[in-house]
């Protein structure tokens, strides 16, 4: 009956302390959500903001509400007001539209840039060489704070392939870090899954976002 909650305290028990863990929670429902939240964690992940807002208002901020999608331009509107964080900035364009809003909102959005550390050309997030560049033009947004980077990974069986994308994060991480760039605080390296966040933990994540391990397989 409580295996959500029990799922949680088991993860917080064998993850070192220091790392946070984000809930992803697509397709969750309010009720699954809560049992998470009474299981002890307290930054919750969304992908898709139609579900996101109606959960958001469920559940309210007794939690931190992390955006963990793809964001498209029209919805920016809602995230910003109502997330914490948002981890997958990945362009200009996006961000300058995100620090529009926060400048509405009279908010400073914490963010995340997603790296490609995988160079998988199909997917989201800067490639790592470009990652440096993209930070020095987000960080001249009045309303934005780069808290640190977030990866996916290439999605593949091969640990050796996942460990080398999860390392190299974290050595662009720690380059980035090493600068000191004024306004940029390196605070958050989330990157691991539910099948690779021990991998992710001995690479240096000290953010994890698990979906399937806290609320069992989604059925879609
Ligand atoms: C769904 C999702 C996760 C978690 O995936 P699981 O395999 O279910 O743990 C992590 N990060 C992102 C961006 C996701 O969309």
């Amino acid at each position: 009956m409580d295996t959500i909650k029990e799922n949680v305290k088991q993860l917080l028990s064998e993850i070192p302390g220091g790392v946070d863990i984000v809930a992803a929670a697509k397709t969750r429902s309010s009720d699954e959500i809560l049992q998470a939240i009474d299981g002890g964690l307290k930054i919750i992940g969304q992908n898709y903001v139609q579900e996101a807002l109606k959960i958001i208002e469920d559940i309210g901020h007794q939690v931190r509400w992390h955006f963990i999608g793809h964001l498209q331009k029209n919805k920016i509107k809602y995230v910003v007001p109502v997330f914490d964080m948002i981890e997958t900035v990945d362009s200009m364009t996006l961000a300058t539209q995100i620090n529009k809003h926060a400048i509405k909102h009279n908010k400073t959005m914490h963010i995340l840039i997603e790296i490609n550390s995988g160079r998988e050309p199909q997917k989201f997030g800067v490639f790592p060489e470009d990652a440096y560049n993209l930070i020095k033009e987000i960080k001249a947004l009045s309303n934005l704070k780069i808290m640190g980077l977030m990866t996916m990974g290439k999605m593949v069986d091969d640990t050796q392939e996942i460990r080398k994308c999860f390392k190299e994060t974290k050595t662009l991480f720690d380059e980035i870090n090493a600068l000191n760039i004024e306004g940029v605080e390196m605070k958050c390296l989330s990157m691991g899954m539910s099948d690779s966040y021990t991998i992710a933990i001995e690479e240096g994540a000290n953010v994890v976002r698990i979906g399937t391990k806290i609320f069992g397989p989604r059925s879609y």
